[in-house]
């Protein structure tokens, strides 16, 4: 059987444009039609006499909700030419609450769009500030009652944990705020301090961020009042009611094949990566040449496969095949069962059915566990960096 692929597609236009984000985007009040016919331009590039077949699409961003129906529908029927998009297929478009309407809600709706996945950070006006994001929680409360009358079949919310001015008790009240609407899956990211982001300067100006311990205490919170709230932690930062998790997403843990368009896509094909350029500009350059836009694509080595295999693995609820870990840590000379001992007895992570998972202690300081694996340097790592 023909493995079924993903299709990502990424629009790289923000209305606003948040403190703390270091995504390659440029400001816009709207798409242009330009760009559409750009992204149908290299899908039509992944032509082959038999269409690709997909069974999950993601609009992801920037702000694909810039993006009006016509556009969509566009795009629907173009991509249709190079992709069969099968019966049942997950079609998400990531959404800002600033950007929807209504009408445009239901045009979504009519052209297949079954999954909605909305950024709103926080429900407190004062972190919302901070973060500059461009609507406050009350417009934030009455798209969700617009959102909530359309049927999407999945909704999903991004919540940041983290940011000037949020506690962990805020994350708690929120998410009890939230979850009155019908949302089945939750996202909560830590905010990253990227170099180059108004918000480096700001903290770097003296703004105080929650210390590293609140900010686990919210994490903490977050997980248990999920789970109470009958959520499957299934990912470090991703938790989903039985059957809700993200399709699309799980192809990007489970390593299988994505097609990824736009400027600074990432897609996987067939065992080769591929990553278009962080730049509109040479992005269209290159298709206008009739030229695929990658500044890099190579085949991964079966060493990278199996690294990378376990590095998104461990990242999963389910964690990664014993096997694997076999074959890993003895083509370096190491005996799983001691490699493993010290994560195992310090409950950071657990054997299950034949896998290795993480523990939610694990999940806390994953970045040091899964390096611990991968390179026996735990000790010295935990001690030299922290978290
Ligand atoms: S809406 Fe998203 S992509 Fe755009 S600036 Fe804000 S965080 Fe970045």
């Amino acid at each position: 059987m023909t493995e079924k692929s993903g299709l990502y597609i990424h629009v790289p236009f923000c209305f606003s444009q948040c403190s703390y984000c270091d995504f390659y985007k440029k400001k816009a009040e709207r798409v242009e039609d330009g760009y559409v016919g750009l992204v149908l331009k290299e899908a039509s590039l992944y032509k082959e006499e038999e269409k690709i077949p997909l069974d999950t699409l993601y609009f992801g961003g920037g702000t694909p909700s810039l993006l009006e129906p016509p556009q969509l529908g566009r795009l629907s029927e173009g991509l249709g030419e190079v992709f069969e998009i099968g019966e049942g297929s997950e079609i998400t478009i990531e959404a800002n609450p600033e950007t929807l309407t209504k009408e445009k809600l239901e045009g979504y709706r009519a052209l297949g769009i079954n999954r909605l996945s909305l950024g709103v950070q926080s429900l407190r006006d004062e972190v919302l500030a901070a973060l500059s994001r461009n609507v406050g929680s009350e417009g934030v409360l009455g798209k969700l009652e617009i959102i909530s009358g359309i049927g999407f079949d999945s909704l999903s919310c991004d919540l940041i944990l983290g940011a000037p001015g949020s506690s962990s008790r805020d994350v708690q009240e929120d998410l009890g705020t939230l979850l009155r609407f019908p949302f089945d899956h939750v996202s909560l990211y830590m905010l990253d301090l990227h170099r180059g982001t108004r918000l480096y300067e700001q903290v770097k100006g003296g703004l105080s961020l929650p210390g590293e311990e609140e900010v686990m205490e919210s994490y903490r919170g977050a997980a248990e009042f999920l789970k109470q709230a009958g959520f499957i932690h299934y990912e470090i930062s991703n938790f989903a009611k039985k059957g809700k998790e993200s399709r699309h997403n799980l192809k990007y843990w489970k390593r299988e094949w994505t097609v990824a368009l736009g400027p600074s896509a990432h897609g996987y094909f067939r065992g080769t990566r591929t990553k278009n350029p962080a730049s509109l500009d040479e992005w269209s350059e290159k298709l206008e040449r009739g030229e695929f836009p990658y500044e890099e694509s190579f085949e991964e080595t079966p060493e990278e496969k199996l690294e990378n295999e376990i590095i998104f693995g461990l990242r999963l609820g389910e964690g990664v095949d014993r096997g694997s870990l076999d074959r890993y840590l003895g083509a370096a000379g190491r005996e799983t069962e001691k490699a493993l001992a010290p994560l195992l007895a310090q409950g950071y992570a657990r054997e299950d059915g034949g896998r290795l998972k993480l523990t939610f202690d694990g999940f806390c300081l994953s970045n040091e566990v899964i390096s611990f694996i991968l390179s026996d340097s735990f000790g010295r790592k935990r001690g030299e960096e922290g978290r």
